[in-house]
Order: structure tokens, then sequence, then C-alpha cells
């Protein structure tokens, strides 16, 4: 006997089938009292029951409602959990008492080659390769399986490992997510990078392990090939870093604490300076100043990169008006500005600002920017070109690309990376490089220029290996304007280069 239910009972017919149940029957028992006096007493009064049974066929209602449940904690193609339900599971594995809370490792997959699949074989073949994802998952051990993006996993463990065990079983996810994928006919081939933390690293709220393992995950994508990352503390402290780098950079133009250095590039025949490359320096009240391998890479990360670029462009050129000698110069360009910034405009435009003529403009990129769209960026390269400004390919020898592509590239100058004259002139394979990309570039009629050069040692064998620039704190640091202004008046040419020569 139900007393006041008021509310309802669900009887499910079929049950094991929970979304499609044949019938679905929802009951409510209301229970009313009836008074009645007796007639032969009237002082006596009983009371009599009566109960309203309400009987609702809900069907319909109830597939619909669990179907929505369902859809709200699992993916429907690999049938993954979603990230909320992910959420729930880990807390109900962890536990809620403090004092024995479960530890656990938190696995993130970032799938890498997957957009090919789906372009080439179809969305059908990439449908089939994320479920069989989900299921080597499940199979190798991993709990709560979920689906957080487009192809992204994560999975738990229930243990934490030290470093050598964590390693150890990245590897093995990897070589077992790497596995060919049969799709009938086809064989496909994955790329995964491998985010881990563990509760002992990041603590048992949900919210944090993910977060970190995220964090973790990022930094594996950005190293080559298949790679894994476990979190450690420092990666926090770092990225909280970047995160005040670029709140506090939103307003660094408008509170003018960016500034524009120049340093000296000379001709290795005479120690001539033939003009400077722009550096941008950041100067902020209270982390003071912050050098660019900090900012750069935030700015380029959110975007911002896009008007500190255009900015410097434009600085760069109204200041190299000043010049005393009509030097060349040459301003740093990211390959952020190339993807998503109209890096001819912001040229001409700084051009048209500055009335530098053009031919005393040089824009330095570095090799990401042919990494991606490649056609694209090397037609908007040639509209550079074909305007009148140099193109210098910086940081030569640390990227991608091989010598023998530079001779595709609409590119006048090539910058030998700091990593090479460092080690000069002692250094065999050092050496080795920078006599390669001399006699190259000389075959393809570019010019060279070689960067970081700080002692004597290193101008001379440069300039005996024939390399026509040089750049480095031995002929001058990065400056202000004013004291590159006077650099260039006090300009001779250089002792030690003349007797090079001999
Ligand atoms: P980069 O373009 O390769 O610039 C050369 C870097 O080497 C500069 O570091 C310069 O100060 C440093 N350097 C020059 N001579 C020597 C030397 O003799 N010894 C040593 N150890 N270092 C030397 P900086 O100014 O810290 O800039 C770092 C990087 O930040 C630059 O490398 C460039 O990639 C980027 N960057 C700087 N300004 C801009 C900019 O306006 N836009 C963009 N997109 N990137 C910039
Ligand atoms: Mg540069
Ligand atoms: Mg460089």
């Amino acid at each position: 006997q139900r007393e006041h239910s008021f509310w309802p009972e669900i009887y499910v017919v079929k049950p094991g089938e929970v979304c499609e149940p044949e019938l679905v029957i929802e009951d409510s028992v209301t229970v009313s009292t009836i008074s009645k006096t007796d007639e032969t007493n009237a002082r006596h009064k009983s009371k009599d029951y009566v109960a309203c049974l309400t009987f609702r066929d809900i069907t319909h209602r109830y597939i619909h409602q669990k179907r929505m449940d369902y859809l709200a904690n699992h993916d429907p193609l690999t049938e993954a959990f979603t990230r909320a339900r992910l959420e729930e599971e880990l807390v109900a594995y962890i536990g809620d008492s403090t004092s024995n809370r479960q530890p656990l490792t938190l696995v993130l997959l970032d799938l890498d080659r997957f957009k090919n699949i789906n372009e080439t074989l179809g969305h059908a073949a990439g449908d089939g390769v994320l479920k069989e994802v989900a299921k080597r998952m499940n199979d190798f051990g991993l709990y709560s399986v979920a689906r957080l993006g487009a192809d992204r996993f994560a999975g738990a463990y229930p243990q934490i490992m030290d470093e050598a065990q964590a390693d150890e079983f990245a590897e093995k996810i990897i070589a077992s997510i790497t596995q060919p994928y049969a799709l009938d006919g086809h064989r496909a081939l994955l790329g995964v990078s491998v985010g881990l933390t563990d509760t002992r690293n990041s603590g048992f709220l949900p919210n944090n392990l993910i977060s970190h393992a995220d964090m973790a995950l990022s930094e594996a994508k950005n190293m080559p090939g298949n790679s894994h990352f476990l979190f450690k503390a420092e990666l926090n402290e770092r990225i909280q870093d970047r995160q005040r780098v670029e709140m506090e950079l939103l307003d660094a133009i408008s509170k003018d604490e960016l500034h524009i250095h120049y340093q000296p590039q000379v001709d290795m025949a005479t120690g001539l300076c033939l003009g400077a490359e722009a550096l941008l320096r950041w100067q902020h009240p209270e982390m003071g100043a912050v050098r660019p391998d900090r900012f750069i890479s935030v700015a380029e990360d959110s975007g911002m990169i896009i008007e500190i670029g255009r900015w410097v462009l434009e600085k760069a050129c109204i200041d190299a008006m000043t010049w005393p000698k009509p030097g060349k110069l040459a301003v740093n360009v990211s390959a952020v500005q190339f993807e998503y910034g109209d890096v001819v405009a912001a040229i001409k435009k700084a051009l048209e600002i500055s009335k530098l003529p053009v031919e005393r403009l040089d824009i330095e990129i570095t090799e990401s920017v042919f990494v991606t769209k490649q056609d694209k960026f090397i037609q908007t390269l040639n509209e550079i070109v074909e305007m009148g400004v140099g193109v210098a390919l910086d940081d030569f020898g640390t990227g991608y690309s091989s010598l023998s592509y530079l001779s595709r590239l609409p590119v006048d100058k090539v910058k030998i990376d700091q990593s090479f004259v460092r080690n000069l002139p002692d250094d065999e394979q050092s050496m080795a490089i920078v006599q390669s990309v001399l006699t190259l570039s000389a075959a393809m009629d570019k010019r060279v220029v070689a960067e970081g050069i700080e002692t004597e040692a290193q101008a001379w064998v440069l300039r005996l290996a024939g390399c026509g620039i040089g750049q480095g704190y031995l002929f001058g640091r990065p400056q202000t304007n004013e004291s590159f202004c006077e650099f260039l008046r006090r300009d001779e040419p250089s002792e030690f280069l003349l007797k090079a020569t001999g």
C-alpha cells in the first residue's frame, strides 16, 4: 500500500532495452479521506479512504527523455562518454572521502592526420576510424573512454606510475593507436600525440586533471612525431606566465610599452654598416624587460601578432627615415601574419606612411611560413618581391627546409642561424653546414647573412668562407633608434676585417 504517493512510479515493459521499450506506464496514487458520522452515535466520527489510481502511457516521452540523457552522456558515433560524463565518472571513481581517494592517471589523445582520412577516404571511413580508436582505448584497459573533440579522446587508468612507467605506458598506447586501420579495401595510418597527468601531479579535481592533461597534450603536439608528455608543475607555471603575458600584452601598444631596437648588419668585407634589423622590445612596468622569446609566441597564438606586426612595420619604416645614411631595414614578419593577416597591405601602408623607398625594406620570415599552405604563401611572397621588397629566410638550418628546396622560394637572402655560428670556428660539423649553405646560396644567387657573430674568430672564418653580411654583438647590440643613428654617424671600415683579406 502506498500512502500519499504523489510521485509517479514508472513501469518499463521489457526492461533492459532502456532506449526502446515497448510500453512505459506511469502511475500515481492519490489517497483522500472521507469523514462520515456514525448515525447511531453522533459523537463518533469514522474515516474512510478513497484511492485514486491514475495510469498514463508515457512511452513516447520516456523514450525521448532517455535519448536526451544518452546524448548528454555519450558521443553517438563512438559511444564514448562526453566530457561532462567523464567528469562525473572521475568523481565517482575517486570517491569523496578525503582520506581514501583513489589515485588515477588521465590520458588524453589527439589524432594526427585524421583530417586526411576524412578528406581522401570519405566521412564514413573517418567515422569507422574514430569508432576503432575508442575501441582500442577500451581494449587497452582505459576506463571511462570519452570523446572530447573531433579527434580528441580521453581515458582513465586506475593507477599512478613513476616517470619511466608512464613513458612506457604512453608508448604502448601510441603503438596501439598507430597500428594501421583496415577500412574496406583501404589501410589508413594515423599519428597520435598523448598527454598524461595523474592525481599526484594534478590533485583530485576532475577539471584540473583534464586541463592539466590538456596542457601536457599541447606540449606533446609541439614535439615531432608521435610524442607523449607527462604533466609537471613547471608546465602549469609556464602556462600561467603565458596567460599573464597575453593579458598584459593586450594594452602594451596603447600604453606605449613596446619599443623597437635596431641591430646593425655589416658588410663582412669592409665592416661598414649596411642597415639594421628591427627587434621588438617590451618594457612592462612590473615585469620589467620582457624578452621576445617570452611574448612573440604568445602574440602569435592569440593572433595579436597581426596588430603588433603592423605597428612594428610602420614604426620601423618611420624610424629608418631618420637614419643619417639610407641603410636597409629588416623587419621580422611572423608566419601568423601570412596566414591570418594581410601582409601585403600592411607593408604597402607602412611604406606609404613613412615614405621609405621600397628597396630599403627587407622582411625576415622563418621556414615555418612554408609548413602549411605552401603555395598560397609562395604566391604572397611573390607579390611582396614584385613590389621590390627583399625577403630573407631567418634562422636557416633550424627548421624543416632542405637546401635543395631553397631554390623554389622567392627569397633573396638566407640568414644562417646563430646556433651554427656559435660553434665556429672549432666545430667541424657547424663549419660543414655553414660551408654548404654558402656554396648552395652562391649557386642560387642568394646572399647570406650570418647571425650571432660574437667573436673576431667567428667573423674571420665566415668571411673567408665567403659570407657577405654579418650581424652580432661583435658589430653592435640591438639599440635604440637614437643610438643606432649615432652608430651610423661614427661608422667606418673595420680594421680587423680588412686585415682578414691580408
Ligand atoms: P631573430 O630574428 O633571429 O633575431 C636575432 C636574435 O638574436 C635577436 O634576439 C638578437 O638580439 C639576438 N642576437 C643578435 N646578435 C647576437 C649575438 O651576437 N649573440 C647572441 N647570443 N644573440 C644575438 P631577440 O631580440 O631576443 O629576438 C628573438 C626573436 O624574436 C627574433 O629572432 C625574432 O624571431 C623574434 N622577433 C623579434 N622582434 C620581432 C618582431 O618585430 N616581429 C616578429 N614576428 N618577431 C620578432
Ligand atoms: Mg630576424
Ligand atoms: Mg634569426
